[in-house]
């Protein structure tokens, strides 16, 4: 059997994904979540570590998270106001761009045509070689818009965002068609790729605590402590991987 020997920009699956995208591609990221603090919670860390790495961080929120209270005297477009700005605290925390935010309602988005153009406009945008998102086929239980987050980015990517016939008024504004690399998914029953975020725990604890409608009074030490016992009884289970850690599935794109 001929085996043909891998290319110069083929990712090496024995090597980590984040590294091997960086090196071979660019240090590009795009996360797309579904409410303002789906990115802290599921890859703060990730997210922390890939800015202190030198590599450029775009967010896209797709719902403003406008109906995530319980205060019967706050309106959706006060907390819409208010969890856009905490968002855009986060990202500084972190050291990622300012979030852009879509504007959906909390329990609104559909994975149609409207919101996967959206997606793909961001993407040929901001030219993102590793993107993270929602699993959007994760089975069970899941926010609606988790879901149709996951999926839609997954749409977008494939097949449309690469095709230049998808979507052709991007071209006028200069945007060309683009495929990342590689995307990670939060969220997954079955995750296959972790990162050790022992380095940025801290900072991925204070991008939680930015979000502080939604944190009830929380303090950074409580917060700490809480998320390592978790670690602990976590790693009891998985004692080789990384005790700190935020784990994805893996999808390699070929190009
Ligand atoms: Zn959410």
């Amino acid at each position: 059997m001929v085996m043909t020997p891998p290319g110069p920009t083929d990712i090496d699956p024995a090597k980590d994904l984040i590294s091997e995208v960086g090196r071979k591609f660019a240090k590009r990221a795009l996360c797309v979540f579904a409410h303002p603090d789906d990115l802290e919670f599921t890859s703060g860390g990730t997210v922390s570590r890939l800015c202190a790495e030198g590599w450029r961080v775009d967010i896209l929120v797709t719902t403003s998270g406008n109906k995530g209270t319980k205060d019967p005297h706050v309106t959706g477009q006060m907390l819409a106001g208010e969890r856009e700005e905490e968002a855009r605290n986060a990202a500084r925390i972190m050291g990622a761009n300012e979030p852009i935010f879509l504007g959906f309602h909390d329990g609104g988005t559909t994975n149609d045509d409207e919101l996967r153009a959206l997606l793909v406009r961001q993407i040929r945008r901001s030219r993102p070689e590793l993107v993270i998102t929602w699993d959007g086929f994760r089975p069970g239980f899941n926010h609606r818009d988790h879901r149709v987050a996951g999926q839609a980015v997954y749409d977008a990517i494939y097949p449309s965002s690469d095709d230049h016939l998808y979507y052709p008024m991007d071209k006028e504004e200069g945007l060309e068609p683009h495929r990342p690399a590689a995307m990670l998914l939060a969220g997954s029953p079955t995750p296959d790729y972790h990162v050790d975020i022992g380095e940025h725990f801290r900072t991925k604890v204070r991008a939680i605590l930015a979000h502080t409608s939604q944190m009830g009074g929380r303090r950074e030490a409580d917060m700490v402590r809480m998320y390592q016992e978790r670690a602990k009884q976590a790693n009891a289970e998985h004692p080789d991987l990384p005790v700190l850690r935020e784990s994805f599935a893996k999808v390699v794109w070929r190009r």
